[in-house]
């Protein structure tokens, strides 16, 4: 289902403690933890800690520039330390983009050598 930004989602819950995950970054703007379905032997998720209206990639506002730059600033900084062959960033956007959560994350995939196209 598309998320309308209403209704809170599980990472709202990641970010707040209440459901326990497996983090390896916190700062003041955003956090990323272990995806629970690794799709690679490395694969974290990078989320804002205030969704603020990003449900979606593509329902950023102009005044989130900043914070979509730090969060791909921290998914690389991430990826670099965890897969120094290299990494793989992934968002993804909508029903057709197959997106399940609608609260912005960006997929830092790596430690295996990935195929392109994805498909
Ligand atoms: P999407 O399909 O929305 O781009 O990706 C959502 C991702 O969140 C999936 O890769 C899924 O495995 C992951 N995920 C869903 N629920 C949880 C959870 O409770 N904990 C963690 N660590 N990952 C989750």
């Amino acid at each position: 289902t598309v998320g309308d930004g209403s209704a809170p989602t599980i990472f709202d819950k990641i970010v707040s403690g209440e459901i326990p995950s497996n983090k390896i970054h916190d700062d003041d703007l955003c956090i990323a933890f272990r995806d629970v379905n690794p799709q690679a032997p490395v694969h974290f998720l990078v989320i804002p800690k205030n969704r603020d209206g990003l449900t979606q990639l593509s329902k950023a506002r102009e005044d989130q520039k900043a914070l979509l730059g730090h969060l791909m600033y921290v998914a690389q900084e991430l990826g670099q330390k965890e897969c120094p062959g290299g990494f793989r960033i992934v968002i993804n956007d909508g029903k057709d983009g197959a997106q399940s959560v609608y609260h912005l994350h960006l997929h830092v995939m790596g430690g295996r050598s990935m195929q392109w196209p994805p498909g």
